[in-house]
């Protein structure tokens, strides 16, 4: 995985490297050629003073952008009306000319980084162009030795993973949720069909026993023709309040 940084052209060169503003259509990928990491790669482009620039370079361990996405930058070959160098944001991968695991993991990189901006722009795959695709350059060259078609599809399983991820967490709040309601609708049985109790037995709150059975033994509860009291909760607590206040002391 990568770490992101911005080491942004100085305005001074903007008419150098970036004269134009510019609303992104689209992705194009490049490969640098050479064996330099992504902040030398971009401390060359700056201090030179040719019309020749990229948004993004991304090596092993870095994202790093060089220009602002709302403006042009020099890279697809296509001249200054050209839409490579108009609409493109560019993406230059390092360490492209000897390759290797450095190379490897800057591809992941860059993948990985190129899904995060489709999903930014909402744009999907079709949006991811190679330089070769505006002036015919065999680049990004190691890339395309190795499969341009491979590369999409690292990219397009970069956006199904966050998506996933996406579907996890939409998950978790789903399952909250369920939980949620599921105690609400035994809260709401609980009201609808209120606790009633019969006997003197183990269902019945063991608060409220003593002063039924004394209240049955002085005949003052009977219940219905099958024993049954009827109690519920409210009258059980109305029965304990009023045995505490001593109401039945008086009946014998
Ligand atoms: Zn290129």
């Amino acid at each position: 995985m990568y770490e992101y940084k911005e080491k942004l052209i100085p305005q001074s060169k903007y008419s150098l490297k970036c004269p134009y503003l510019m609303t992104p259509k689209f992705i194009v990928v490049h490969n640098t050629a050479n064996d330099a990491s992504a902040e030398n790669e971009i401390k060359y482009m700056k201090n030179n003073n040719n019309p020749v620039s990229f948004h993004y370079a991304v090596d092993d361990k870095y994202v790093i952008k060089a220009i602002p996405e709302n403006r042009n930058a020099f890279h697809a070959g296509d001249g200054v009306k050209g839409n490579g160098n108009r609409y493109g944001l560019s993406v230059e991968i390092c360490y492209s000319k000897s390759g290797g695991e450095r190379f490897n993991e800057a591809e992941k990189n860059a993948a990985k980084f190129i899904s995060t901006l489709l999903k930014q722009y909402g744009w999907d795959i079709s949006h991811v162009k190679k330089h070769q695709d505006f002036s015919g350059k065999y680049c990004p060259h190691r890339t395309l030795d190795l499969g341009w078609g491979r590369f999409l599809t690292m990219i397009q399983n970069y956006m199904k993973e966050d998506d996933e991820k996406m579907t996890n967490e939409e998950r978790t709040k789903f399952n909250e949720l369920v939980k949620a309601v599921s105690s609400l609708a035994e809260r709401v049985e609980r009201l609808d069909s209120k606790m009633v109790y019969g006997y003197v037995d183990d269902n019945m709150p063991e608060w409220a026993r003593p002063t039924i059975t004394k209240l049955m033994q002085k005949g003052i509860l009977k219940g219905d023709e099958k024993g049954n009291l009827n109690l519920d909760e409210n009258m059980l607590r109305t029965l304990v309040i009023l045995d505490r206040a001593g109401i039945f002391a008086k009946i014998a």
